[in-house]
């Protein structure tokens, strides 16, 4: 088979990863203007210092040994297979490089002799890249779950950023969807990593000369809406992989159905892009606002309102704190205001350093008011004007949804009509 043609399945293949987004485009160029997209596994990520990255994204191989329920490349599945060789890949990201498609290479791959064979391969691309052909550039290597300490170690010293996907929130759900993968093979090398990269940056300070071990941090991936577990339990163990495990990122990834079988969701259940949304501001507000997942939700609350944003659901269900007057808040507390973001409260610290807040500074701040005016006293006053009750401050939060989430709610709503 053609590389050529190996890079169709394999890029293919590797859309599924939530990680990274956008490949699957195919727009060729007509001859006039710049540059087409091709579905040549391209796709864009965002570095720690928040510029946007083409990756290659792609699959060593699709060739399983396990037979994950869910997933398309499964042992059980018949489709066209493909493998490619260390010296392949390498040649394509080096090549895709030098001609300024991809800053960098996203590597994942079915498990297709065994967990270390499929390992050690993935990592002699990284060796070729990083060794022979100098490259510097980034890359995001997945562990294959079951492989050896040692070469999870060799991978933290040659890939930016490695990643073992949790697949599910609980050990049922991923014993009856993925028995091949244990929840052991799971979390240990997420652990391994973990300490080392906490292990090797306190080596760092004392020494220039110590080893750079994964500096990207690691990552991992969970599906949701293939297995019964609530927001509340997702969240939580959201917030001890972040706790425990050192993770940079988790990634929520609607599980879309490919395949028919037991104890999955029909074929025409549609992904839960809606939940996948809530999920991702929820984490947001574990990550940079300071919540803990007990605070929002809980087991009498244990799902995300599909309605609003989980920071305008939680100051809703604590109404009794507010209003808060922006000119006395600390940080903490304007974090919680709806509408007030990050870069928002810290402008008002530094602003009111130097003059009270008045109500027509805080667009230049960057409040949202619409959001916020519901929440908020400035220097004694209401600027909602009125007092609204419960129900129509509800019905008035979700008119000032983002549009991105209106019309989001609004497609699950009409999925859910047929
Ligand atoms: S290990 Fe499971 S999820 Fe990964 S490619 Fe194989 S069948 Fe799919």
């Amino acid at each position: 088979m053609k590389t050529s043609e190996k890079l169709i399945i394999l890029a293919g293949a590797a859309k599924y990863d939530a990680s990274c987004s956008s490949s699957g485009s195919n727009r060729n160029s007509d001859g006039d203007g710049t540059g087409n997209a091709a579905e040549s596994g391209i796709c864009h990520s965002w570095s720690a210092d928040g510029r946007c990255i083409s990756l290659l994204k792609i699959l060593m191989s699709n060739d399983c040994l396990f037979d994950c329920r869910y997933c398309l490349s499964r042992r059980s599945n018949s489709q066209e297979r493909a493998t490619f060789t260390s010296e392949e890949i390498a040649s394509l990201t080096i090549n895709f490089y030098l001609r300024n498609y991809i800053e960098g290479l996203f590597l994942s791959s079915a498990v297709y002799a065994s967990p270390d064979k499929t390992m050690a391969d993935m990592i002699e691309v990284c060796r070729l890249l990083r060794h022979k052909h100098a490259f510097n550039g980034y890359i995001h290597l997945k562990i294959i779950p079951g492989a050896a300490a040692d070469l999870v170690q060799q991978a933290g010293f040659l890939a930016d950023r490695l990643s073992v996907n949790i697949e599910f929130p609980s050990e049922a759900s991923l014993k009856r969807l993925a028995p091949q993968k244990s929840k052991m093979s799971i979390l240990a090398p997420m652990k391994q990593i973990g300490d080392n990269f906490t292990g090797f940056q306190l080596e760092r300070k004392k020494s220039r000369n110590s080893p750079v071990f994964c500096p990207g941090g690691q990552s991992t991936q969970m599906i949701i809406g293939a297995s019964g577990e609530s927001d509340f339990q997702i969240l939580n163990l959201t917030e001890s992989l972040y706790n425990k495990m050192s993770l940079k990122r988790v990634y929520y990834s609607a599980y879309i159905a490919v395949n028919e079988g037991l104890y999955l969701p029909a074929l025409t259940t549609a992904p839960p892009l809606l939940r996948e949304h809530r999920l991702y501001q929820a984490d947001w507000l574990l990550r940079f606002y300071k919540f803990q997942a007990h605070e929002i939700l809980s087991p009498a609350f244990p799902n995300l309102d599909d309605r609003l944003d989980p920071k305008a659901a939680w100051a809703l269900r604590n109404f009794d704190l507010f209003p808060i007057d922006i000119n006395r808040a600390s940080y903490e507390e304007l974090l919680r205001i709806p509408g007030v973001g990050i870069l928002s409260a810290r402008r008002i610290i530094k602003t009111r350093r130097v003059a009270a807040i008045r109500e027509q500074d805080l667009k230049k701040i960057g409040l949202v008011l619409k959001r916020a005016k519901y929440f908020i006293t400035i220097n004694g006053k209401y600027p909602a004007r009125s007092s609204l009750s419960h129900h129509q401050l509800v019905d008035a939060m979700c008119r000032a949804e983002s549009p991105a989430a209106r019309k989001l709610l609004q497609n699950s709503r009409q999925l859910r009509l047929f």
